[in-house]
């Protein structure tokens, strides 16, 4: 890991930078952009050992020379790195990336695609904390940058999720303008809006899209050995991404559909009834979701929030991936649901997600959610009319 050869999907971008590469006109600011579990840290990696590679061919870069071999150990003494990080000790006076180099080697080694949010509690275990990176970190680059590459013919500086640099990243502004010598840039970027203007200007940008389903689907059969009927049935869900799609095919039997079809039937008749069963009933789908282990929790609420966006999609007579008994279940909610409610519902089931993700309390998260659900529901709507 990693080579071209082994991200999943993304054909069209790999051909467009291997072209760059042959052009030689590899710019020397890059911003790989697009969504979570894209692959973008993974394309950076590519990128960069295909760079310093004795031996590349046209596709790749050759996975065993000298300098293939520290790139793949991220040992390599001329690629650096930035994330994303924490305090070792909130004590500490300096924050740097490099404090971290251990644990990232072995994150990166472990899952390529694995998400901000994951790596910054792998660090803090589990305490909600914001991870970020420093000034330190900027200047730090800025010294090593202008020193000459150790042994190979570029410098890289790899900034993982660059939004984490906030406004620090004025400080880079003049190198990534003015790079010294044989330095490449490549900034790895989920949220461009969090990017500023200044130094978006000065890279170019290379789109990550989603990973196409099929991709996915192959990705998830060849890497972890999934059934084909099931691998087609994460990918739905996922969305095209691929880190979801990795969790959610942990070779456990889920039960998200069920837990999804119960919750939504406990909140429906607390919302028309509000009796005593219906509050035992929310109390027992609380009770079945705080006993999942936080990763399947939030695999969970993805499933439901696939039901509810495809659910919307169905009652409002568009192309739904809803099918068999999602369908007729689907079909026996709409009548409740108008748009408007199943919006709001969505909005706090991706709040929901944000706070399970953020290790807050299963329990009390998932029981005041399936209140407000029940409110939205039990909501009286004007009725729009229309002439
Ligand atoms: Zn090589």
């Amino acid at each position: 890991m990693m080579q071209f050869k082994d991200i999943i999907g993304q054909a069209a971008t790999k051909s467009k930078i291997l072209q760059t590469i042959a052009d030689n006109r590899l710019p020397h600011a890059i911003m790989l952009l697009g969504p979570e579990g894209n692959g973008s840290l993974a394309m950076a990696l590519a990128l960069t050992q295909i760079i310093l590679c004795e031996n590349p061919t046209a596709t790749d870069s050759c996975g065993t020379c000298s300098q293939c071999v520290k790139s793949q150990r991220m040992i390599h003494p001329d690629i650096y790195y930035m994330y994303p990080n924490i305090k070792r000790d909130p004590k500490d006076k300096e924050q740097l990336s490099s404090e971290w180099i251990k644990e990232w080697r072995q994150a990166i080694a472990t899952n390529p695609y694995i998400n901000g949010i994951d790596w910054i509690n792998s660090l803090s275990n589990g305490e909600n904390k914001q991870g970020n990176i420093t000034i330190g970190d900027c200047h730090n680059v800025i010294k090593k940058l202008s020193l000459k590459a150790y042994e190979a013919k570029y410098k890289v500086q790899i900034v993982w999720l660059a939004e984490s640099l906030g406004p620090n990243s004025n400080s880079l502004l003049k190198i990534i303008e003015e790079p010294p010598a044989d330095t490449i840039f490549i900034l790895v970027v989920e949220n461009i809006e969090l990017i500023l203007t200044t130094i978006v200007s000065r890279t170019q940008i290379i789109k990550v899209p989603a990973v196409e389903d099929e991709d996915l689907q192959a990705g998830l059969i060849a890497q972890f050995n999934v059934q084909r009927e099931e691998a087609r049935k994460i990918a739905r869900v996922a969305d095209g991404n691929y880190y979801l799609a990795m969790k959610m095919a942990d070779g456990e039997e889920n039960t998200n559909d069920v837990l999804t079809l119960d919750l939504f039937k406990a909140c429906m008749r607390k919302a028309l009834r509000n009796d005593i069963e219906s509050v035992n009933n929310i109390q027992s789908v609380v009770a079945r979701f705080a006993e999942l282990g936080r990763e399947r929790q939030k695999n969970f609420i993805k499933y439901a929030l696939f039901f509810l966006r495809e659910t919307m999609m169905l009652s409002n007579g568009m192309p739904s991936k809803l099918e068999g008994e999602e369908i007729t279940y689907a079909q026996r909610f709409t009548p409740y649901l108008s748009t408007n409610k199943m919006q709001k519902i969505a909005l706090f089931l991706d709040k929901l997600h944000y706070y399970i993700e953020r290790n807050a309390n299963p329990k009390s998260q998932m029981l005041a959610f399936s209140i407000r659900m029940s409110n939205i529901i039990a909501e009286k709507e004007v009725e729009m009319v229309t002439y």
